[in-house]
């Protein structure tokens, strides 16, 4: 669609709702161009699309290793890097127990047996990397990568340097909830990113001030069913017990220049809780976050705090 000023968007991919503003003089090509990375990069990392490097990997799991993109490869090896800090907290290899789960149309939690069954594929020690040849490979049959905890924030860097090469100095793209920003609003005030109330639909809990940075929530709303007994059933999975994590946060914010580590960090610390989360997080140096618990008490990290507003009838405590 074109703008005034620029141009805007609203389209399905990456499984998900993407958008994006920016204004300039190149903004068409620019607005072209980033929907083909957001296409060229879906291709090469949906683990649900033919030929795609990670449906490469996965349909070879037991096989022998293959060869992949070394955007994939490196990709790869960063959420290796969050599996060890994390500890396994953070594990692309959770793919069997995403499957299982099927967020999209269960009704009910899996049997135990089996979610134990698909725990025991799960297993970022067991991912073959060699960064040098870009080669990829799990050991075992039925084993399985699935990126949808970081392939998202990637895009959001990919789309950023395209935005840098056609000289757009203003502009957002969101990709299911992850925010880039780009220099200031065309008015010169700074971005201002809404951060969702994870209980009250359509109703944010407060927003970030912020230029040149990226804003990525991971909550327990986004993707859920509610079964007969009333439980909710995220799709954050623990990667040692097979189940929803249940770590007192039900939503977190990252504020981080780098997408792809903000993406990263967000599901990590969903996973880790507020403690063991906030030592995470002072591994990336000017990285804040908003955490809401499970009685909905909303903390800021000291760092954003004076970047953060928030909504009215929201107290927030300052870590
Ligand atoms: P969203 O995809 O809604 O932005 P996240 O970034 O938190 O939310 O990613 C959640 C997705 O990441 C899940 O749908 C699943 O594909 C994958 N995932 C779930 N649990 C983990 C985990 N512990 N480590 C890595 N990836 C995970
Ligand atoms: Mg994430």
């Amino acid at each position: 669609m074109v703008h005034p000023r620029g141009f805007k968007d609203h389209h399905f991919g990456m499984n998900t709702d993407i958008s994006f503003s920016i204004t300039g003089e190149h903004s068409a090509e620019a607005s072209d161009a980033l929907r083909h990375e957001l296409v060229r990069l879906e291709c090469m990392l949906s683990r649900y699309l033919d030929g795609s490097d990670i449906q490469n990997i996965n349909r070879h799991a037991g096989i022998k290793p293959v060869c992949v993109n070394p955007e994939t490869c490196m990709i790869l090896s960063a959420s290796l890097s969050f599996s060890k800090l994390s500890k396994g907290l953070f594990d692309v290899t959770i793919g069997p127990l995403v499957d299982l789960w099927n967020f999209k149309q269960a009704t009910r939690a899996p049997d135990k047996i089996r979610i134990n069954k698909e725990l025991s594929l799960v297993n970022y020690r067991s991912m073959m990397i060699k960064q040098g040849v870009s080669m990829v490979g799990l050991p075992q049959s039925n084993q399985s990568i699935d990126l949808g905890g970081i392939a998202k924030g990637y895009a959001g860097d990919c789309c950023r340097k395209i935005l840098e090469n056609q000289k757009i100095a203003s502009g957002y793209i969101s990709i299911g909830g992850n925010v880039i920003t780009l220099g200031n609003k065309s008015d010169g005030s700074c971005w201002k990113v809404g951060i969702r109330h994870p209980r009250e639909s359509n109703s944010l809990l407060g927003a970030v001030s912020v230029t040149d940075t990226s804003v990525v929530t991971s909550g327990d709303y986004e993707r859920y069913f509610d079964d007969a007994e009333g439980n909710r059933w995220h799709h954050i999975l623990h990667p040692k017990t097979g189940y929803p994590a249940k770590s007192g946060l039900i939503s977190v914010t990252v504020v981080y220049e780098n997408s792809m580590t903000a993406d990263a960090l967000a599901t990590t610390i969903f996973v880790a809780g507020k403690e063991r989360g906030l030592k995470l997080l002072s591994h990336f140096q000017g990285a804040g976050a908003v955490l809401v618990d499970d009685v909905q008490r909303v903390s800021v990290t000291n760092n954003i705090a004076s970047v953060f507003q928030a909504a009215e009838g929201i107290d927030i405590s300052i870590l």
